[in-house]
């Protein structure tokens, strides 16, 4: 599996999600809303910075709060939203988006607070 297989899948999964949520929730048609559309940018870029990198957890079972409060509220309204509907309309992605939830939980304290300090500088 190369480096960014990873983090591809999960900005294609977030992008998909986001698109679900912004259908249903805001009436919107070929195009995303300008709220939705700022919250797939926030969240490509918070993918492209995760230091986790491939090994990456879902970004709603993640440690490291990365997200800015208000676009932590809005990313699990999408999530919760679209998680089950994925199953259904893009079951691979909604599988490996399952697996890729198992993956590690547990960070290590240590880390976690160098990694807590690194996000301040
Ligand atoms: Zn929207």
């Amino acid at each position: 599996m190369s480096l960014s297989v990873r983090i591809e899948r999960e900005k294609r999964t977030v992008g998909i999600m986001i698109a679900m949520y912004c259908k249903h929730k805001h009436n919107s048609q070929q195009n995303l809303c300008a709220e939705c559309m700022e919250l797939t940018e926030f969240a490509n870029t918070r993918i492209d910075k995760c230091i986790f990198q491939e090994d990456k957890p879902v970004c709603s079972e993640c440690e490291v709060h990365c997200y800015r409060k208000d676009m932590r509220d809005k990313i699990k309204q999408v999530m919760r939203f679209a998680g089950p509907r994925m199953m259904y309309q893009h079951p691979i992605l909604g599988i490996r988006h399952l697996i890729d939830k198992r993956r590690f939980k547990y960070i290590d304290p240590k880390v976690y607070r160098s990694l807590k300090k690194q996000d301040n500088q």
